[in-house]
């Protein structure tokens, strides 16, 4: 049977890079708002916003934490820019098993940007970024009606397999206390 269709909603944070000065305030405030208590400490190693830096070149990209993936990529992209050669995972969203990037330094699980779904006011980064280098955006988009509690479920059986069931339901628990 055809799966129906519906249509959420997309949020997705635009990336102007030539406006980025590198100050990380989105470091510091998405790790704020994320830290339990809310607030309780500052962290960039916490954060789901992470500054690519090449200050002698005044060259500062955001990467927002995208998806966990349980193995490394085949295959990796190089990049030049301006020149200079970037490292092949520098740009990467991934909380991947090859770097320790996107990951809680203390358990090791995953990072991932949630576009601070419980911040009344939308993502916390775009609203400390004052040069406008991070600008939110919505768009509708259709989706097939089944997906979800399969695709999670798989995502939390890969996290149990990786980390343990112990580790995972901690964190879970940590989780459902913040706030
Ligand atoms: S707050 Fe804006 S300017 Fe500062 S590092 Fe983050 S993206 Fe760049
Ligand atoms: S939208 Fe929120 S969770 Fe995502 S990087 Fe920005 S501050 Fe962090």
């Amino acid at each position: 049977m055809k799966a129906e269709k519906k249509t959420k909603i997309v949020k997705t944070i635009r990336i102007d890079v030539d406006q980025c000065n590198g100050c990380r305030a989105c470091e510091v405030i998405c790790s704020a708002v994320h830290a339990a208590p809310k607030f309780s400490s500052n962290n960039p190693a916490r954060s789901r916003i992470r500054i690519i830096r090449d200050p002698l070149r005044d060259i500062y990209v955001p990467v927002l934490a995208g998806e966990y993936t349980v193995a490394e990529c085949a295959g990796r992209d190089k990049y030049m820019i301006d020149g200079k050669e970037y490292d092949e995972c520098s740009f990467c969203r991934a909380s991947c098993p090859s770097r320790e990037e996107f990951k809680e330094p203390d358990s090791g699980l995953p990072l991932k940007c949630d576009m601070c779904e419980d911040e009344e006011d939308g993502p916390q980064c775009v609203k400390w970024c004052l040069v406008d280098a991070l600008i939110y955006e919505e768009r509708e988009e259709e989706v097939a009606e089944d997906e979800g509690p399969e695709t999670l479920e798989i995502g939390l059986e890969s996290l149990a397999d990786k980390y343990g069931l112990e580790t995972l339901m901690e964190t879970m628990a940590r989780m459902a206390k913040k706030g």
